[in-house]
């Protein structure tokens, strides 16, 4: 991941090193200070050399944190960097991936790959990376001088290392239970407030206010439970370390006044020595705390990964065939095909369109029609039989090309909150007058006109303040403005007024009109006038023929027909 970006790496690398250099010469600069002119008193003429120590201590405290300022920024620019790229690979994958992939993966964890756990590769950056290369530098850097010093005082100063260490593996291992039973926790609270930011009609329908605030109480109740060690733990682990920092100090002390070591130490020497063990343990603790920081980022980054690398719901865009132009044939041979293993939603069926053709497919609910439109667009791919269009398998011609020339009005058109224009546009470019026209003949100009900004309107999200009616026009409008080969309607069931269907019939019609067309309605209207209808029953066609033949055969199409027509009288 940060392979594009190894010079910068290279640059912080070797800025680390010269803070590293700067920060280790400091008490140094002060040991020189008390054993060559403290300890005995300055005297007049040794100002100026006293004097120019200052300034150059100075100048080195200046120079480190200038140093460290450009460390650190570049540092979290590489972070910035990475998870940037990782937020566009997995956009690029979740684009690219097959339906059956979002079939599969719940929204929810998609949403934390993409947000959460690519922030959790940021933090990794901005928290670990920033001080890490650092305090290996400057480790090295002390624990050398040390032994240099005195290597019998350095062993002895080493003591209280594994304590640090132990000690604060310890309560990191239980701060990070706390912390993954809280993620477990806070998955449950997104979930929870999400849910019923969506549902919340459903609530004030039910009447269910209360019990509702009752769920809500319990899972911030459990939540504030489950976070209460971590406050605990937290402020235990400085002061235990810092207890054990002091203890090695105590044993310097006590080894130079006693006299174990046998050397006799100047007070500078040993002012320093204490400073270099002091330094030292801030390196230790940082790291522990960050072992934990990193176990999350190597999570999350197998995480996303497991996603990226997996290619077997990549759609391929790249090859296969294009036509010269797509007129619209559309023949299914004996086709077979199930969601998932051996759970066969359409059983061996076939039937041809003709250019030009509209058919109706008309079936109880699960029987397999809207499966057919998603086979059409090659959302899935079918186990057994043919899916022919203009004669080519539809396996064969290119992805990209292929469903240009399809339009499908979903069963639920989604609206983006965006303008009216861009929703009809979708993100191609489109010219105001084609855009005009598209909202012409979808009859939506009065609903568009109405509006304070017309086709500037901001739509809230999910279309929220528009009527299932008014979505409809503008989902085809969006038709209308592609103008593809071929069109599918996949129909909500009814909740269209008379007025507004009336609109929408002659859409339909217009856009039916050359076109090949098939419609998953549920509005006689729209089927009794279509070449051809195809009756399903749990994934098999049982009629076939235009309305008159099926009214006549006297089969399903025909007992749904009389209850209409009997419903009407
Ligand atoms: P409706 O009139 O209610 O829209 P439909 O005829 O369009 O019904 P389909 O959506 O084609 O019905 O569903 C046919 C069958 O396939 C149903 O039993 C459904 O449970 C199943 N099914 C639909 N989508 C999936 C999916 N993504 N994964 C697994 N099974 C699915
Ligand atoms: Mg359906």
């Amino acid at each position: 991941m940060i392979k594009p970006y190894w010079k910068t790496v290279v640059f912080v690398t070797i800025l680390a090193l010269l803070i590293d250099v700067l920060a280790l010469a400091k008490p140094y600069l002060i040991r020189v200070l008390i054993d060559e002119f403290l300890k005995n008193g300055v005297e007049q003429k040794e100002f100026l050399s006293v004097s120019i120590i200052a300034y150059i201590y100075i100048g080195l405290v200046l120079m480190e944190n200038f140093l460290d300022y450009f460390n650190s920024t570049r540092t979290n620019i590489i972070g910035e960097s990475v998870v940037y790229d990782l937020r566009n690979k997995m956009y690029s994958y979740m684009e690219k991936a097959s339906i059956k992939f979002h079939d599969k993966m719940p929204s929810g964890t998609l949403f934390v790959r993409i947000i959460s756990d690519a922030e959790d590769v940021y933090v990794l950056f901005s928290d670990v990376i920033t001080t890490f290369v650092k305090d290996i530098f400057i480790l090295v850097g002390i624990i050398g001088i040390m032994i240099y010093i005195s290597f019998k005082l350095a062993m002895l100063s080493f003591i209280v290392i594994p304590l640090i260490i132990i000690s604060g593996l310890v309560l990191t291992k239980l701060l990070n239970k706390v912390y993954s039973n809280a993620k477990n926790v806070r998955t449950k609270l997104n979930t929870f407030f999400a849910e019923s930011i969506y549902g919340v009609k459903l609530i004030k329908v039910f009447n269910r206010q209360k019990e509702k605030q009752q769920e809500c109480e319990k899972i911030t109740t459990e939540f504030k439970e489950t976070v209460k060690p971590m406050g605990y733990l937290q402020g235990l682990l400085p002061a235990i370390m810092t207890i054990i920092e002091n203890l090695g100090i105590a044993i310097i002390i006590w080894a130079v006044v006693s006299k174990v070591i046998g050397a006799n130490l100047d007070v500078g020497i040993i002012y320093m020595f204490i400073t270099y063990l002091k330094n030292m343990f801030e390196p230790i603790n940082r790291m522990i705390e960050n072992v934990e920081i990193v176990e999350e980022a190597i999570t999350s980054i197998d995480k996303i990964y497991e996603i990226l690398e997996d290619e077997t719901y990549l759609e391929n865009f790249e090859n296969g065939k294009t036509l010269d132009k797509i007129k619209g044939k559309i023949e299914f041979k004996n086709v077979w095909f199930a969601y998932e293993k051996d759970n066969w939603i359409l059983k061996d069926v076939s039937f041809t369109i003709e250019p030009g053709q509209s058919i109706a497919l008309v079936g109880k609910t699960g029987s397999g029609k809207t499966t057919i439109t998603n086979l059409i667009n090659r959302f899935y791919t079918i186990q057994k039989g043919e899916i022919l269009i203009d004669g080519v398998n539809i396996y064969d011609i290119n992805l990209e090309y292929l469903r240009k020339n399809i339009g499908t009005i979903l069963q639920d058109p989604f609206i983006y909150a965006k303008s009216i224009k861009d929703n009809i546009k979708l993100f191609n470019e489109i010219d105001y007058e084609t855009i005009k026209e598209a909202v012409e003949l979808s009859s939506a100009t009065n609903f568009i006109d109405s509006l304070d900004n017309g086709l500037d309107e901001i739509a809230k999200e999910r279309g929220n303040t528009f009527s299932a009616g008014q979505k409809q026009l503008l989902a085809f409008a969006r038709i209308f403005a592609l103008d593809p080969s071929i069109f599918i309607l996949d129909e909500a069931t009814a909740n269209i007024d008379t007025t507004t269907e009336e609109l929408i019939q002659k859409s339909v019609d217009k856009l039916s009109k050359n076109k090949t067309s098939i419609f998953i309605a549920h509005r006689l209207a729209t089927i009794v006038n279509v070449d051809k209808i195809i009756v399903l029953s749990n994934g098999e066609i049982i009629e076939q023929g235009n309305h008159e033949q099926l009214v006549k055969s006297g089969g399903y199409y025909s007992s749904l027909y009389s209850a209409y027509y009997n419903s009407l009288v």
